[in-house]
């Protein structure tokens, strides 16, 4: 069991600053790491101008989102504390909830298989394409090894390209050749388009064809990420609230425009995580959308049902391209300390608590979904929001947002008036 402790209770009630001190402790963050955080101002500690002028193009300026972390995560039988930059409320509160049930019975399982991506190449004009099939499985060998020879380091540790796979797209209208390649700890976009390009003059010279497109799939349906995890029924409210929890995720089961909120949900959480530790969030959601929808109907990533003893099990299954190397990934210094507070040192570790979160979000909406609405929990922070909108500053956020729960009017015009009525 892990000494440290994710539970941590009462941490919403903490200063920001105080929250920071905790998660320094838990994470062993020095000074100058927990300056990053505090001093936002100060660039020098985060990007700064000339490496965000790098990372993209026509840069003026940083873009900020507010960091927040989820508490009470145990996967695998180890204590994690989450970073999540996201721009919604609720989310992180959310995710905290749910692993505080999971807890209960143990917190998630998760496992990840082996991280590899597929690297797409596009033949077409193929005289004869069950030739060129054939000639491309004897070339097999020279095409890994020329794909190879592009990525020394990843193959030194252990990774690179592993296996070839055909495919016939059309009336024999194109072959598409599948470079299998294990990335390893990066996200491997990179990695494998380099490889894919590379092989491409071999194959139009062993098929006569034309390759046009040579590019990575995000349907990464070789790199996946499970976790499930047991929520207590009496934590949860009583079985009642089970059975009314599972006929809330029938409704996704049946119908895509219900599975659609539910995975977005899902992704809520995802890309909350991914986005804190400099991941690309777009490959992981066209991913996962992609996986959804791979039986020819979208349906939802999770799937419930209810144990012998009336507790609801859920579980998570979807691709995960994440990197703890890599990409913006090893140039972003918050998103590196985020993955210190994380405490990953791995691809796999990191897609493991990336479906975790996923199944935890999901929990969660769908509790508040098929009890108490979504809106009660929204509204505290929704309320904040509408009264800074309105104009509020320091004490009158609080004094505006409570005054328009109680009257039941979380409204812009409503907080327009109350700013009226109070400061003039
Ligand atoms: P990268 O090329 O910067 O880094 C990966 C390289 O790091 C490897 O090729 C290897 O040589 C080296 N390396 C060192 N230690 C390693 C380890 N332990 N495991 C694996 N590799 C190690 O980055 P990348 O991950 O190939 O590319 C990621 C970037 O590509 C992301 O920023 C993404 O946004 C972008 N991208 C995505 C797409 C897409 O998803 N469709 C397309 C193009 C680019």
């Amino acid at each position: 069991m892990s000494q440290k402790s994710s539970r941590i209770p009462g941490f919403y009630k903490l200063t920001v600053e105080e929250r920071l001190e905790k998660v320094s402790q838990f994470a062993e963050l020095n000074e100058e790491e927990k300056l990053c955080f505090l001093k936002n101002g100060d660039l020098s500690l985060a990007i700064d101008k000339e490496i965000a002028d790098r990372m993209i193009e026509n840069v003026i300026g940083i873009y900020e989102l507010p960091l927040g972390i989820a508490t009470n995560f145990l996967i695998n039988g180890k204590d994690y504390l989450i970073p999540m930059a996201i721009e919604e409320t609720s989310v992180v509160a959310a995710a905290s909830n749910a692993a505080r049930i999971a807890r209960v019975r143990g917190g998630f399982e998760a496992e990840a298989s082996d991280q590899v991506m597929i690297g797409q190449v596009q033949l077409l004009h193929v005289p004869d394409i069950e030739k060129a099939i054939n000639n491309i499985l004897k070339a097999r060998e020279n095409l890994l090894e020329v794909a190879n020879r592009q990525d020394k380091v990843l193959v030194s540790l252990g990774g690179g390209a592993k296996d070839i796979e055909i495919r016939k797209l059309g009336e024999n209208e194109m072959l598409v050749v599948h470079l299998l390649v294990d990335v390893k700890d990066a996200m491997g976009a990179n990695a494998v388009n380099t490889m894919v390009e590379a092989i491409a003059p071999l194959l139009e010279e062993i098929t006569g064809g034309k390759a046009r497109l040579k590019i990575i799939s995000n349907l990464a349906d070789r790199r996946l990420a499970r976790a499930r995890a047991v929520f207590d029924k009496e934590a949860m409210g009583g079985e009642d609230v089970v059975d009314a929890f599972l006929e809330g995720y029938r409704f996704a089961l049946l119908d895509p425009y219900r599975a659609a909120t539910h995975n977005k949900g899902i992704m809520n959480g995802i890309d909350a995580v991914a986005i804190a530790t400099g991941n690309d969030w777009r490959a992981i959601e066209a991913g996962a959308h992609a996986y959804a929808a791979r039986d020819g109907t979208y349906k939802p990533l999770t799937r419930y049902w209810k144990d012998d003893d009336g507790n609801l099990v859920g579980e998570i299954e979807l691709p995960i391209a994440v990197g703890v190397v890599g990409g913006a990934v090893s140039i972003h210094k918050k998103a590196q300390i985020c993955r210190k507070i994380l405490g990953v040192k791995t691809a796999k570790e990191l897609a493991m608590i990336l479906a975790s979160v996923g199944l935890a979000q999901n929990f969660a909406a769908l509790l508040a979904l098929s009890t108490v609405g979504i809106q009660k929990g929204h509204m505290e922070l929704h309320a904040q929001n509408i009264a800074v909108m309105a104009g509020a500053k320091g004490d009158q956020i609080d004094e505006v947002a409570q005054r328009m729960i109680k009257e039941g009017k979380i409204r812009l015009d409503r907080a327009k008036e109350l700013m009226k009525e109070l400061y003039g």
